[in-house]
């Protein structure tokens, strides 16, 4: 199936590492342009040199994404090098740890800047671009919105508030044809989920405990897993699709607790 993706310039936040990455690889892959917007330079150019040498297209973009300024830069330096944006994936966060009894009102308002405020920012700042190409919007969200996870308040607000997001902005862009998703990951195997599960007691233990509560497979989800949906949903062959809320989770979040 052709996505239709040809030169289509994409941003991908976070999109130098985990399942942000693997959305970028794939991007590229489809003869798309990766625009990779996160905060660590080095992986940035690491992620956009490997696609490059694989023979695609990838531009970094430095910025750390809980400031204004540097979510307006990542729009204004994409529209500066390829003259228009097709689409953009929220993707960057982090599960940050911010409970309720642990954390604190500056922490999670922290949370929310780093999680959630630039999902609006960007969307925001795109948004005269993505008029005039009919581009979309594929947010990242987590199952956490949904099932909560306990000391971590600001990241399950955010999650939650995207959910909402997704609702709200599909909703609003239907005059300009601009379709707005989001894909739920609950358990893949990414650099922050390493730094999750190695902050826990006993992480073998736990990690081998979470897997085998994986409905589909009794395995975690894999990056390109959540990527391949992703890219569908920002490709015209799901030009139908809008206001969605999708979970690749291997059934995780939804099916019977008494499946073995
Ligand atoms: P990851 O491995 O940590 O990759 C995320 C990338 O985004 C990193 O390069 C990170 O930079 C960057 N980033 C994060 N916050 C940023 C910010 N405020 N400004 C600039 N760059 C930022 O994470 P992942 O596991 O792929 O997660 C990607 C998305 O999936 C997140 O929204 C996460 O909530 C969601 N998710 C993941 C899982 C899972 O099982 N992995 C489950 C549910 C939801 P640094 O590394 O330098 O911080």
């Amino acid at each position: 199936m052709d996505l239709g993706l040809q030169d289509k310039v994409i941003i991908v936040t976070g999109g130098a590492k985990g399942i942000g990455e693997a959305i970028s690889r794939l991007i590229a892959e489809e003869g798309g342009v990766a625009v990779i917007a996160g905060r660590n330079a080095a992986d940035n150019e690491k992620t956009a040199n490997a696609i490059i040498a694989a023979g695609g297209k990838a531009f970094a973009i430095s910025s750390e994404l809980g400031k204004v300024d540097d979510c307006k830069k990542v729009i204004d330096a994409t529209v500066e090098k390829y003259g228009k944006i097709d689409g953009l994936v929220n993707n960057a966060g982090a599960n940050d740890g911010v409970g309720l009894e642990n954390g604190s009102p500056e922490g999670f308002m922290k949370s929310l800047q780093n999680n959630l405020s630039h999902y609006y920012n960007l969307a925001h700042y795109a948004l005269p671009y993505l008029k005039t190409t009919k581009g979309n919007i594929v947010n990242i969200g987590s199952k956490v919105a949904s099932t909560g996870q306990g000391n971590t308040s600001g990241y399950a607000a955010s999650k939650g508030a995207i959910n909402a997001l997704t609702r709200e902005w599909a909703v609003e862009l239907l005059p300009y044809s601009i379709r707005v998703n989001t894909v739920i990951p609950a358990e893949v195997w990414t650099p922050l989920y390493e730094t999750w599960i190695n902050s826990l007691p006993n992480p073998q233990e736990k990690l081998a405990s979470i897997t085998a509560k994986i409905p589909f497979e009794k395995r975690m989800t894999t990056s390109e897993e959540i990527a391949n949906t992703t890219v569908f949903l920002l490709s015209g062959r799901s030009g139908h699709t809008t206001g969605q809320i999708l979970y690749v989770d291997g059934g995780y979040t939804h099916l019977d607790r008494s499946i073995s």
